[in-house]
């Protein structure tokens, strides 16, 4: 049975904290190892704790370099995005950092099945063909029937070539039964944070509520594999308790599915936290630094260089470009949090948005997409891998075995052809179609390469949802 053992993250880093430079080093010397021999270097628990505690500036760009070169050799340059769509704010926890907690009085509601509609044309509109559905807890007024119809409105949504093709979703941590019917509807990603591994500090954040039970939280994951959904993506929400002992709560968590089930996460989400309703910041002690949290994501990199790494519109524009470098693969864009913001915010664009807690990049996609070109990015709409079966172990044999190059850079461009025939404007289409060809030359296998161009051709000559 999954457990977090507090004691033995607590000395593994109260040891690396009293270890010396010397120590650091054999640490980092190791994961510098991890971009030539990916499948051959693994850091043990005892190096990732000594990497937390780097602060040396030659030692840190050493560690930034590592991460780095493990994400071009995983994900070279492509970077998949996203964006949220809250359904329902009715919620029953009382959850200290939220917006969306049952104390604060703000109008409750939940979208109907045209209001979900509306909110999809809108996300369509913008491009977005991957989304991560999102809903407070209320086993009355959102229960399970209530999330599979949002599911069944989001994938019978179309507005021109637009289409939604994969909904991950994030919802509370639920019983097996109700795991299986979300399995059953064909979701891609089940995301759930645990907020914080720390139990002392879990406990303190949800007081009384259904969200209290820090083991059943934990389980939930257990508990999605027993029923079928072997691609999980878990998170800590960075700023509730010491960052040192979430990395390694994470880490550990990761390492008991994949030793369980033979699949780890596939995503790790790294919010850290926002202002929100009805909460100061200046009331949590561990807030993350702009600078520690560069080293945390370039530590999560290192030490599970297959997992996604997914940052949201919770950060900076200027954050989210550095921390692209480090490590990050997924980026949410043009997010909103509010429900039924998207259409609103459509309709009235400066009207401010209600919504679960404060964003910070407010960069539409199309500006996003502009961004990651110019730095040198591929933007990738892509749900090949899910569409296709490819989840779970079967998706980490196929990053393992490199061919992820040969089937993800080339579906990668297809999707970014994809919008720019369907979303851009002249001047994206004119930088998107010169990196299309300058990454189309560069694709050293060539049946792949042929057979690229050929889809390429097609896509321009109306066909759509090519892949790999
Ligand atoms: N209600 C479900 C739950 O709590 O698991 C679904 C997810 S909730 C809509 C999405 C996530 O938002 C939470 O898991 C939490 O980590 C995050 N969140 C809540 N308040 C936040 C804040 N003030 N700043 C940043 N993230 C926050
Ligand atoms: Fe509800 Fe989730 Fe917010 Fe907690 S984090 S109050 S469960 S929406």
């Amino acid at each position: 049975m999954m457990e977090i053992n507090q004691a033995y993250i607590e000395t593994l880093l109260e040891q690396a904290r009293a270890a010396g430079i010397r120590e650091q080093e054999a640490a980092l010397k190791q994961a510098e190892a991890i971009p030539e021999q990916l499948n051959g270097v693994k850091l043990s628990d005892r190096d990732i704790a000594l990497l937390l505690q780097i602060r040396r500036p030659d030692l840190l760009t050493r560690l930034f370099a590592a991460a780095g070169a493990v994400k071009d050799r995983i994900y070279g340059r492509r970077v998949v995005l996203f964006a949220p769509l809250y359904v329902s704010n009715y919620c029953v926890n009382r959850c200290v950092y939220c917006g969306f907690k049952q104390s604060n009085a703000l109008a409750r509601r939940r979208l109907s099945f045209q209001e979900i509609q509306d909110e999809v044309q809108v996300l369509e509109r913008m491009g977005h063909k991957r989304l991560a559905l999102e809903a407070g807890e209320d086993p009355q007024h959102c229960d399970i029937q209530y999330i599979l119809s949002c599911l069944d409105a989001i994938y019978s949504t179309k507005l021109d070539n637009g289409s939604i093709r994969r909904v991950n979703v994030n919802i509370a941590a639920t019983t097996v039964d109700e795991y299986r019917l979300l399995h059953e509807k064909g979701i891609g990603t089940y995301i759930l944070f645990q907020e914080t591994y720390h139990q002392p500090t879990y406990a303190a954040m949800h007081p009384s509520c259904r969200k209290s039970d820090y083991n059943y939280h934990l389980t939930a994951f257990d508990r999605a594999m027993q029923a079928g959904i072997d691609d999980v993506g878990a998170g800590v929400l960075f700023g509730l308790a010491d960052p040192e002992f979430e990395v390694l709560g994470l880490l550990l968590h990761n390492n008991y599915l994949d030793r369980t089930y033979g699949t780890g996460f596939h995503t790790i989400s790294m919010p850290r936290l926002r202002p929100a309703e009805g909460m100061e910041l200046a009331a949590f002690p561990h807030l993350v630094d702009d600078r520690t949290f560069e080293r945390l994501v370039a530590i999560i990199r290192l030490a599970v260089p297959y997992t996604g790494i997914i940052m949201s519109t919770r950060e900076s524009a200027a954050m989210r470009d550095r921390l692209l470098r480090h490590g990050v693969s997924q980026v949410s864009a043009g997010s909103n949090t509010d429900i039924g913001g998207y259409k609103k915010d459509a309709e009235q664009p400066r009207v401010p948005a209600g919504g679960q807690f404060e964003l910070s990049d407010e960069r539409r996609p199309d500006q996003m997409i502009t961004a990651l070109i110019e730095q040198g990015y591929i933007p990738s709409y892509c749900t090949a891998c899910y569409r296709q079966g490819r989840t779970g172990d079967r998706f980490m044999q196929l990053a393992k075995t490199g061919a992820i190059h040969n089937v993800c850079t080339p579906n990668a461009l297809l999707t970014l052809q994809e919008y720019l025939l369907d979303y851009g404007d002249p001047s994206l289409r004119q930088l998107g179609a010169s990196l299309l060809e300058k990454e189309c030359a560069a694709l050293e296998n060539a049946p792949v390469r042929q057979a690229l161009k050929q889809k390429l051709h097609r896509l321009k000559a109306g066909e759509r949802d090519l892949y790999f």
